[in-house]
C-alpha cells in the first residue's frame, strides 16, 4: 500500500512519519507529475486551507486532486485539510474540492485560544485529540457517519471514501485515526 500526502504547506511531515512508524509507503503530492505514480490513498494535511487552496490552483493541482478523489480513492484530510474537501462553509462563500457534504465553520473553537487538547470517542476508542484553531462541522448531509464530537461539536466525519478530523491525530502518539483510514483503503481493496 502506498498513500499520497499533499506536501504543499502544513504538517504533511508529521503525517509521512506516522505511515512510517505504521510501515506504510508514502510519497509527496508537489506536482502534477506526482499524480502518475501511483497509490491508494491520499491525506490532505492541516495548515492554513486558503494557502493551500490557491497553491493548488497556482500548481495546477487542484483538478486532478478533485478527479481522484471523484473517482473514489480514499482521502482522509486533517483541520485545513476537512476544510478543503468540505462543500458547505458557515463564513466564507470560496469553494474547495466540494466533496464532503457538511457545512464547516473554520476557527470553530476561536481564533487565538482555539487550540487545546482533549481525550475523546472517535469510532468507540478514546483518543487524544489535538485542535489548532481547528473548524468544526455544524451540519452533515445524510450519507455522512459522524465519528466523534467533543463538547457537542461535530469533529470528525467519515463519507464512503472520505474521511475528515477537525484535529490533529498525527501529533500525537497514537495512531489509531490513521489506522482507521489505513482500513477504509484495505476493506475497498478487497
Ligand atoms: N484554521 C485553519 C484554516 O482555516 C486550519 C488550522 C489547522 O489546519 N490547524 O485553514
Amino acid at each position: 500500500m502506498r498513500i499520497a500526502v499533499l506536501a504543499l504547506q502544513g504538517a504533511f511531515f508529521e503525517h509521512i512519519a506516522m505511515l512510517n512508524k505504521l510501515g506504510v509507503d508514502s510519497i509527496e503530492i508537489r506536482q502534477k507529475s506526482d499524480f502518475s505514480k501511483g497509490f491508494d490513498g491520499i491525506i490532505l494535511p492541516g495548515g492554513e486551507s486558503t494557502t493551500m487552496n490557491k497553491l493548488l490552483h497556482d500548481l495546477k493541482l487542484f483538478a486532478p486532486l478533485q478527479d481522484s478523489i471523484k473517482a473514489g480513492i480514499p482521502c482522509f484530510g486533517t483541520c485545513a485539510g476537512l476544510i478543503l474537501m468540505s462543500k458547505r462553509f458557515e463564513d466564507s462563500r470560496w469553494q474547495h474540492l466540494d466533496v464532503l457534504d457538511v457545512t464547516v465553520k473554520r476557527h470553530g473553537f476561536g481564533r487565538q485560544i482555539g487550540s487545546f487538547s482533549v481525550n475523546d470517542s472517535f469510532a468507540g476508542s478514546t483518543v487524544p485529540m489535538v485542535f489548532i484553531r481547528g473548524p468544526y462541522i455544524t451540519e452533515v448531509g445524510e450519507n455522512v457517519k459522524i465519528l466523534a464530537k467533543t463538547g457537542g461539536k461535530i469533529v470528525s466525519v467519515r463519507q464512503n471514501n472520505l474521511l475528515g478530523t477537525a484535529f490533529h491525530p498525527e501529533l500525537t502518539e497514537d495512531s489509531t485515526v490513521h489506522t482507521y483510514f489505513l482500513d477504509m483503503i484495505n476493506a475497498r481493496c478487497e
